[in-house]
């Protein structure tokens, strides 16, 4: 265990406030030993300060990382935050990917993570060499990327998309091009069930944490709940089988929402301003456990509870309190995109902006 801090460890390391070095210790990838006191937050707030920088969290980041951020929302909404704000800085708490995203739509700001091992599950199930195989067995395709993919998979896309608006963005597309869906199969299932399109080939990706929150369990929990609404990320696992309840009829169909982050975001703020009734009602979540603590916020008399509540992002939770100070301190892990990768990414995104409707994904 040793004592962090010293001013030759980094060029650019900020000396922290004394009595905060005093309790932080080296560990793999990032300082450890520090807790979200007081001090910590007030330390984070000057080092930010100091170095021009703005917080940005993302909806599954850990309570005490959305508490002191600058802004807490869904991946492209913090990015187009991240391309509009004045600060040189952007220190990007979620996943890489999200980071990368940032990067590609503000290039010339320095953007950093706070633990750049922190990847993404379903982003991995793709790779741009993988991508580039599919596109040659099918010549003609047009390939439509989830955002949640790293930035050269979106670089080899025509069109991006989120879960908001993945529908949309397929029927803006030609009825006879084929169409090449990645990387999420739960989500690319939805599209091709709404779009009533049969030709679009979906890509066999997954977010392990959204897959396991399964159709027993959503079974379950809806019966155990009679009156609750369900909110339902696409990604998951249940999102097939909430459908089909609804379809059904084991779940009413009126209490059964598919729904984006930003959406379940929107969707408790009017709960919040409802007049009667707030305190009797419940809310079945299934999407990532992080996304209840907006929710809570935004609707506190509203019950809020996760479908699986082992539904937890690892590399979402690398963002620890000591990982964003050492960002911080020393302005690491700074995430960087070549500029060609970075421009043909830029166009996949600014084309399904174009189409509207982008929400936020993730
Ligand atoms: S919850 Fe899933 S999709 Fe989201 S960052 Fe984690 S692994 Fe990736």
């Amino acid at each position: 265990m040793t004592t962090h801090a010293s001013a030759q460890e980094s060029a650019t390391l900020k000396p922290l406030e004394s009595a905060l070095a005093a309790s932080v210790v080296d560990g793999e990838g990032g300082y450890t030993g520090v807790e979200a006191t007081p001090e910590w937050a007030d330390e984070v707030r000057r080092l930010a300060k100091e170095r021009n920088a703005v917080i940005l969290a993302h909806n599954y980041q850990l309570p005490e990382i959305q508490d002191i951020a600058d802004y807490v929302g869904d991946s492209l909404g913090l990015s187009r935050v991240a391309a509009e704000t004045e600060a040189e800085v952007i220190v990007f708490c979620g996943v890489h990917f999200m980071a990368e995203t940032a990067k590609i739509l503000s290039p010339g700001k320095t953007v950093l993570i706070p633990d750049e091992r922190a990847g993404c599950s379903l982003a991995d199930s793709i790779s741009a060499e993988e991508l580039r195989e599919w596109k040659a067995e099918h010549p003609g395709a047009l390939v439509v990327s989830y955002v949640n993919t790293t930035a050269d998979v979106k670089a080899e896309t025509d069109v991006c998309c989120t879960s908001s608006n993945a529908v949309d963005v397929i029927e803006s597309l030609p009825a006879d091009r084929e169409i090449l869906f990645n990387p999420d199969q739960f989500l690319g299932a939805h599209v091709k069930r709404e779009s009533g399109r049969d030709n679009i080939r979906i890509w066999a990706g997954e977010c392990h944490v959204h897959a396991n929150i399964n159709g027993d369990e959503l079974a379950r929990r809806a019966a155990d709940n009679p009156d609750a609404d369900l909110y339902i990320h696409p990604e998951c696992g249940c999102a097939n089988s909430a459908i089909y309840l609804a379809g059904e009829g084991t779940i009413e169909p009126e209490r059964v929402h598919m729904l984006s982050t930003g959406e379940m975001l929107a969707s408790a703020q009017r709960e919040a301003q409802r007049a009667e009734n707030r305190e009797d009602r419940k809310v079945l979540v299934a999407t990532e456990v992080g996304m209840l603590h907006q929710l809570r916020k935004a609707a506190p008399d509203v019950v809020f509870e996760a479908i699986n509540d082992r539904a937890s992002c690892v590399y979402m939770k690398m963002i620890t309190p000591s990982a964003l100070l050492r960002c911080l301190a020393e302005g690491t892990d700074e995430v960087t995109v070549p500029a060609d990768v970075a421009e043909k990414a830029r166009a996949s995104v600014e084309r399904m902006i174009a189409i509207g409707n982008p929400g936020g994904g993730e």
